[in-house]
């Protein structure tokens, strides 16, 4: 497999090296998911590519296999977790409007509570 591209100043990329832990929940050899700090609800998953792309504007036509892979991955992850059935929500923020605050590209999978229907 190719190297990962890191920024190193970046915290997910720490997590992706394994500097900072964190608690894993699928790992290949493109993409981490792992558990939200400060979960919104019952199941709260960080998902993103071990590549570092800063936000969904550094999406480019070469590094985007990763988006639709990660999006395979959630429904599997989604499984596992057993909210598949009942539902949940797949959420990224971007920049200041956004309210990114990692600039870590990354999707969140939110789920076991009937969530919020408030976009903005
Ligand atoms: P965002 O606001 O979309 O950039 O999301 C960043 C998310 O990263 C927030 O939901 C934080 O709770 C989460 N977060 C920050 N630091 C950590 C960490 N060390 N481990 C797990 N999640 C984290
Ligand atoms: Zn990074």
């Amino acid at each position: 497999m190719s190297e990962i591209i890191k920024d190193e100043n970046c915290l997910f990329c720490k997590i992706i090296e394994g500097s900072i832990p964190s608690t894993k929940v699928y790992e290949d050899d493109t993409m981490l998911a792992f558990r939200d700090i400060n979960p919104v609800a019952p199941v709260h998953i960080l998902m993103l590519p071990k590549n570092h792309i800063a936000s969904a504007n550094d999406i480019t036509d070469e590094n985007s296999s990763v988006i639709s892979h990660i999006f395979v991955t959630a429904s599997k992850i989604a499984k596992k977790l057993g909210i598949s059935e009942d539902g949940y929500r797949i959420v990224n923020n971007c920049g200041e409007n956004g309210g990114q605050t990692v600039k870590h590209l990354h999707f969140h999978l939110i789920g076991g509570k009937k969530l919020s229907i408030d976009m903005g």
